[in-house]
């Protein structure tokens, strides 16, 4: 923990969460849709959907595992046609966002979610592009595009997205995988994250989040991924947790997505200060906020609220999300300069 964080009296801890600046690093761009712009998107592109209703559609959302959630994220997704729609979506995320006081993010995108359905690569860079560079202008929110290959396709598919993408490469500084983890390990996809690798691109793969422990190590090892997204597995195996903890590696942990999706019991169960207390470089994130309850500041105030976790750990969880992002080390500094003041205004 940071010695330079004073305490904080326990009633002014949520305020401190919610002002603090943060980075988000794990965030589904497709997964910040509301079920109120689903419906107005599927009008505005006259495509239908199997709900009548908003409420119809949010009620839906009671989840037992990540299939029963992927099955409605991607229903959700098919009312995303042209460049406005993308950029509509993610422009709703950094207005909310900006609330929350993230100041930096890295948004994860699934093209073949879109171009299976016949929406083209250039439609959907060149909408959430053109959103990244107004939210710096207008909110004064850095944001990049991390591509993420979907683990349930083939490694064909990913390397023909990957194909689709270059002519963008430079609106995209990392690839990511996600989608069903469980018998889709990280070592399905090591050559064409190998070419990601020779093309410079930052890598980072989902891997612990209901898989076992051996997908964070192929993740690292075969992979040779920078961040480990969610990873909170990593807890069941000792020698892994001593890895990521001598190297630093990132976790990008989802409390509020673990909780939707049964990975815990109850946010008190959550191992977030485990990982933390074993040294591990921890960051809380949404995942996909619009399906499991809450923003960043909802998952940093009742992942607190549960789990009695204090001011040193909140300064250290924003910390480490400077720390973990793709950003320089300048504007790192500057982030986390800005990250002591508030400290400071706090204790
Ligand atoms: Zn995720």
């Amino acid at each position: 923990m940071n010695p330079v964080v004073k305490p904080v009296a326990a009633h002014r801890l949520p305020e401190l969460l919610r002002q603090m600046p943060k980075a988000e690093l794990h965030i589904h761009i497709e997964g910040s849709l509301e079920p109120e712009l689903i419906f107005a998107l599927a009008q505005r592109n006259g495509v239908a959907i199997p709900y009548r209703t908003v409420e119809e559609l949010r009620s839906a959302y009671a989840f037992t595992n990540l299939q029963s959630f992927l099955d409605i994220y991607y229903a959700g997704a098919s009312v995303l046609l042209t460049e406005q729609d993308f950029y509509d979506m993610a422009q709703a995320y950094f207005a909310r966002a900006a609330k929350d006081h993230v100041v930096h993010t890295e948004l994860f995108f699934d093209p073949q979610t879109h171009t299976a359905r016949g929406v083209s690569m250039e439609t959907v860079v060149n909408g959430l592009h053109r959103a990244c560079v107004d939210a710096k202008a207008e909110l004064g929110l850095s944001a990049s595009l991390i591509m993420c290959f979907l683990r349930h396709l083939s490694e064909e598919d990913a390397f023909a997205t990957l194909e689709q993408a270059l002519p963008y490469r430079d609106r995209i500084i990392g690839i990511g995988l996600d989608s069903g983890e469980v018998g889709n390990p990280p070592e399905k996809f090591s050559r064409v994250f190998a070419r990601c690798r020779e093309l410079g691109f930052h890598l980072v793969a989902h891997a612990g989040e209901e898989g076992p422990p051996a997908y964070v190590w192929t993740a690292l090892d075969v992979l040779k991924v920078e961040r480990i997204d969610h990873g909170v597995q990593s807890s069941k195996d000792a020698a892994l947790m001593r890895r990521l903890a001598q190297d630093r590696i990132p976790l990008t942990v989802c409390p509020l997505s673990n909780l939707k999706l049964c990975v815990f019991p109850d946010l008190a169960s959550h191992n977030l200060r485990q990982l933390l207390d074993a040294g591990l470089a921890v960051t809380v994130n949404s995942d996909d906020p619009a399906y499991f309850g809450g923003y960043m500041n909802e998952n940093f105030t009742q992942t607190f609220a549960a789990t009695g976790l204090a001011a040193q750990h909140a300064y250290a969880l924003a910390r480490n999300s400077f720390e973990a992002s793709f950003i320089d080390a300048s504007e790192k500094r500057v982030f986390i300069d800005r990250l002591s003041q508030v400290f400071e205004t706090f204790s």
